[in-house]
């Protein structure tokens, strides 16, 4: 559907399918570096980055859980841990109390109910504390490879803005999601999209002049639409070459852009 087409006529389900399907392509050609952005050899490593994932950045993540995973290797380990010892290593990551005594919590869970191994079940998964839907996703997806859309901030603002659901609630926008886009893609479709709300999507001004997605977004114009002020907002190492997909001169993508803090 074009921006005329989305004025003129309600879409239909089918057209709304098929658009969702090109926009998918779209991210996919956008962002082929998408992946999951927090560190991790396993899944127990995933779980403890994902729960230390809250109110802060994946790098700010990434920068203490090799420290944290050398010191305890194993759930029992961490359930184990010395509270103080533990609370030093996560400070950087904020709420560095709530999130030792999760991390405690969960090790503490995974030993005794599962063995000492995480559970490959989404039921079993949300059953651990600190685990909620989204974090299962990531769990599921990224370490177990069963296909999972992890429903965060980014996701629901650009489903929104893509108009491919008025839903607020992140399970029903899952459940519309799981509709749209093809199952075998649902972890990969997730981090690009994410990629995508944090690279040129943004919640306050996004790079609508520099997206390549605009031709199909009922969005476009929310941002600035001119090329110069749109490759000002890109962000990321490849914010030039996003640019320049998207039909602009990469010049325009200053240095800062690119060495651009993370997003949370
Ligand atoms: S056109 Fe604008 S609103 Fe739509 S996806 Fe691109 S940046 Fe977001």
């Amino acid at each position: 559907m074009t921006r005329t087409q989305a004025a003129a006529a309600p879409e239909t389900a089918l057209g709304l399918k098929r658009r969702a399907r090109r926009m998918a392509r779209a991210l996919a050609e956008a962002h082929p570096d998408a992946h999951c952005e927090l560190d991790h050899k396993d899944a127990l490593q995933l779980t403890v980055a994902t729960v230390l994932s809250a109110q802060t950045t994946d790098k700010k993540v990434n920068e203490v859980t090799p420290i944290l995973f050398a010191r305890y290797p194993t759930a029992a380990d961490l359930a184990g841990a010395d509270r103080e010892e533990m609370e030093a290593i996560l400070k950087p990551t904020g709420f560095f109390r709530a999130k030792t005594a999760s991390v405690m919590k969960l090790g503490q869970a995974i030993v005794e109910r599962f063995g000492g191994e995480v559970p490959r079940t989404m039921a079993e998964l949300v059953s651990l504390p600190g685990v909620g839907r989204k974090t299962a996703n990531v769990i599921l997806g990224n370490a177990f490879g069963v296909p999972g859309l992890t429903v965060d901030t980014h996701f629901q603002r650009l489903v929104q803005r893509f108009r491919w659901t008025a839903e607020t609630d992140p399970v029903k926008i899952e459940n519309v999601v799981a509709e749209l886009v093809e199952k075998r893609d649902w972890t990969m479709f997730s981090h690009r999209i994410i990629f995508h709300g944090r690279r040129v999507c943004h919640a306050k001004k996004p790079a609508c002049g520099a997206c390549t997605l605009a031709r199909l977004c009922p969005s476009y114009g929310l941002g600035p639409t001119e090329a110069a002020p749109a490759a000002k907002l890109l962000k990321g190492p490849r914010a030039r070459d996003l640019a320049a997909a998207a039909g602009v001169d990469p010049d325009l993508v200053p240095a800062a852009a690119v060495a651009a803090p993370d997003v949370p």
